[in-house]
Order: structure tokens, then C-alpha cells, then sequence
């Protein structure tokens, strides 16, 4: 199938031309810039009804056009669970006890409704590859303790070529007696794509986090770690990890999400970190929504917002992701998988609101994250495979202030979602006085 994309904004490599894509078997062939809208094509319909009348040429008229995102934490076994694992005190450690408990009575087909339901939402709006942490504990019954990587390998398959899901299950916390150890060797042997963990909620952080290493280094898997989710700035596992990175050789294949902690910490500590991560080569994910929901919660009067400093790592050279994590359920009880919504989050957190503040906002949530887990093959580059959407806005300007749900998803040589919202203003109500 060929097909040739007229006059897209692409701000993401020059927000003043318009964009020419040529697409053919599913790859981009050619990009071509220009200053002005050509003609030529019919004109492109978000309407999937439409999709059959329009020719192989179309033309957008000026709508952006971005690579598709890459959402590189979330937890999709979680996902949609709030209904009956609720959270009162808004706290991280009563949504850890109460999805625990709640999770022991889920069915296969429950979690994998609410998983499928997440990944759907996403993939509507523009999302085409999920990181997906997944609890693993231990000490419950068996087939509690498998079914969230059971059913998360299942959807792996199920969504393959249209959804890229890389399973990290997050070991249990430290310290492991013989049926911890039998399970997460067990684990193990399973088809998954790395390790993740919480270590500094464990007994012992700084040990926990040489196990997680211990492990990986074993089987030879990715890292993905929950760092510090901690309004204190004296938790600092992020020095273990970045001695046991150097020391293991695993440069480049840990990233670390959160880093509240890193937040609360004074200038020099933080700086200080942040040396040490840049020497480690580590990745980070920055979670906003779920961190300035969960944290400062013991706080009165100045209440700490536990973003990371987002800024200060990325200026220090450290890729920095921002992506979803949960998805209404008791860590978070809002969202809809969509990272355009994380960026204008993440903009609020981090104060990053400036012409070049939203490019990099719009390059967390693509190229950036693509290239933390190793998704660098599909995108809008030349010879990659198609993987791109047109959002209805005309400007970054009105991308961010409307978070236009009007959205086409492209992959896999076709067109995987359109997303179509209505937006129309009565006469009457405009002509109002106010
Ligand atoms: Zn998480």
C-alpha cells in the first residue's frame, strides 16, 4: 500500500514548514519540507467511515503530525481496578494494601479486560509501545502471584504489531525466603522482557536493589527500577543502583522511574546524584500524575509536589521520559492512557511551558522514550517503519491548550484508530454577553 501524507505540521523538526511523508509497504520512503500548503490530494477525513472514498494522496491542511508515543511505565494489571480497591487516605502505602488485597479475588478475565481496556485507550491516542510493570508477589497464592505476567504475556501476543508490550514484572520486596526465591526463579524461565522492583519500600533498600542486580546480571535482563517514591530525602537506593550499574557493566540498560526523593534533597545531595547517575549512564521516567497525587501527603500548609527534577536531569544530559503509570486505581485515580494529557502534566510539575519547553515535552513522550526501551525501529524517519499520528490542532500552541482528542492512528501500513470529537459552539451562547 502506498500512500503520500500533504502539508502535515511536524513541529517536532521544524514547527514553521509543512511536511510532504511518502509512506510505502508500511515504511517511510521520503519527507519533504516546504513553506506553504501545496495541493493536490483529497482531503484527509478523521472520520473512519470516510477512510474508503480517499485516495492515496491526502492532504491534512497544516494538522500536526507525531511519531507515536511510547508510554514506558505503566501498570496495566492495576489499571481500572479503583471500583473495588479503593484508597482513602490518598497515601502510596494504603493503595499498595488495598490493590494487594483486592487483587487476591481478580479473575483472568477481569484483569484482562482492564488491561485490554487500557491498552486500547492508549493506543487511540497515539500511543504503539507500553512498558508494563506488573506485580509479583510471592507470598500469596500461586496463581495470584503468576496471573498478572500470565495474562500480561497473553496481551502481549494478542496486541503484537499493533501494540509493542514489554513485560517487566517487579520482584518482590527484600528479604526472600525458599518460596520467594523457587517463584522468582520460576518467573524467570517465563518468556519476559526484564526485571523491575520497588527496593526502597524493602526491609533492607540498599540490599534489595543488589538482588534485583543479582538476578537481571543472571539472566541477562533489562532493569527497570521504582526509585525512591519517597518524600525523604535521606531514601537514596539511586546510589546503589548507579554502583552496582558500573560495577555489573550495565551501563545503558537501567533506567529508574519517580526519584521523589531526588526532589526533597538539597542542592549539593541532589547535584550530587545526579553526577552520579550521568557517570552510570542511567535512564529515568518522570511520573507526574501519580507522584502529585501519592506525595506530600503528610504534609501541612507547604505541601511538597514529589516531581523530580526534571529540568536539572535533563540539562545534565540524562534521557528523561515522562509517561502515565497508573490509570484509575488507587495510586491514581484519573487518566486515560493518553501521554499528551502526561506532557501538558508534566509541564505544570516541572515548569515547562516555553517555546522550547514543549518541543521537549512533545520529545518525551516520543523519540525519547522509544529510545529508553530500545523502540528506535519504527517512528518518521526515513526507511522505519510508519508509525506516526495526525492530531487535529494547527499549532503546539493549540496541541497543549486543547489536548485535541480528534486523532488518526497510523502503524503496520494502515490506519490502527481514528478518534473523532465533535466540537461545535452554539450562535446563541457566543453571541452571549458574558
Ligand atoms: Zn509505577
Amino acid at each position: 500500500m502506498e500512500m503520500t501524507i500533504l502539508n502535515a505540521r511536524v513541529p517536532i523538526w521544524n514547527a514553521d514548514l509543512y511536511y510532504n511523508v511518502a509512506i510505502q509497504d508500511g515504511k517511510i520512503v521520503s519527507v519533504d519540507g516546504h513553506e506553504h500548503l501545496q495541493s493536490g490530494g483529497e482531503p484527509f477525513s478523521f472520520a473512519a467511515a470516510d477512510e474508503e472514498r480517499k485516495g492515496t494522496v491526502v492532504d491534512v491542511e497544516g494538522v500536526i503530525l507525531l511519531p507515536s508515543f511510547s508510554d514506558i511505565h505503566m501498570h496495566l494489571d492495576k489499571s481500572h481496578s479503583l471500583p473495588f480497591a479503593g484508597n482513602i487516605s490518598g497515601t502510596l502505602q494504603e493503595a499498595i494494601e488495598s490493590y494487594g488485597r483486592a487483587s487476591q479475588s481478580v479473575t483472568d478475565e477481569n484483569m484482562k479486560e482492564r488491561m485490554k481496556k487500557t491498552v486500547l485507550s492508549a493506543l487511540a491516542h497515539g500511543t504503539r509501545s507500553i512498558r508494563t510493570h506488573i506485580d509479583f508477589h510471592t507470598r500469596l497464592e500461586e496463581d495470584v502471584t503468576f496471573r498478572g505476567v500470565r495474562m500480561a504475556l497473553e496481551l502481549r501476543k494478542e496486541f503484537q504489531s499493533v501494540v509493542d508490550i514489554q513485560v517487566f514484572p517487579m520482584l518482590p520486596y527484600y528479604p526472600y525466603d525458599a518460596q520467594d526465591r523457587t517463584r522468582i526463579e520460576q518467573l524467570l524461565t517465563m518468556d519476559i522482557d526484564g526485571i523491575g522492583g520497588a527496593p526502597h519500600i524493602s526491609a533492607d533498600p540498599h540490599e534489595g536493589v543488589r538482588e534485583l542486580f543479582r538476578y537481571a546480571v543472571k539472566h541477562n535482563l533489562a532493569l527497570d527500577i521504582h526509585t525512591d517514591e519517597s518524600d525523604d530525602p535521606q531514601t537514596n537506593t539511586i546510589l546503589t543502583i548507579v554502583d552496582e550499574t558500573i560495577k555489573h557493566g550495565y551501563e545503558g540498560r537501567v533506567n529508574v522511574g519517580h526519584l521523589c526523593s531526588l526532589a526533597a534533597m538539597n542542592q549539593k545531595q541532589a547535584d550530587d546524584v545526579i553526577g552520579k547517575m550521568k557517570q552510570a549512564s542511567l535512564t529515568a521516567v518522570t511520573l507526574p500524575a501519580a507522584n502529585l497525587y501519592l506525595q506530600g501527603r503528610g504534609d501541612k500548609g507547604t505541601v511538597r509536589r514529589g516531581v523530580t527534577r526534571v529540568k536539572e536531569l535533563r540539562a545534565a544530559g540524562i534521557p528523561v521520559a515522562t509517561a502515565s503509570d497508573n490509570v484509575c486505581d488507587p495510586f491514581h485515580p484519573f487518566g486515560r492512557g493518553d501521554l499528551l494529557q502526561i506532557a501538558q502534566i508534566t509541564g505544570y510539575a516541572a515548569h515547562m511551558g516555553g517555546t522550547e519547553d514543549v518541543i521537549d515535552l512533545l520529545r518525551m513522550i516520543t523519540d525519547e522514550p522509544a529510545a529508553i526501551i530500545g523502540q528506535t525501529n519504527k517512528g518518521i524517519q526515513i526507511g522505519q517503519e510508519a508509525s506516526f499520528m495526525l492530531i487535529k490542532a494547527y499549532s503546539v500552541a493549540e496541541l497543549f491548550a486543547q489536548l485535541p482528542q480528534t486523532r488518526a492512528v497510523y502503524g503496520n501500513g494502515q490506519w490502527l484508530s481514528k478518534m473523532h470529537t465533535a466540537v461545535s459552539f452554539s450562535q446563541t451562547a457566543s453571541e452571549s454577553p458574558v
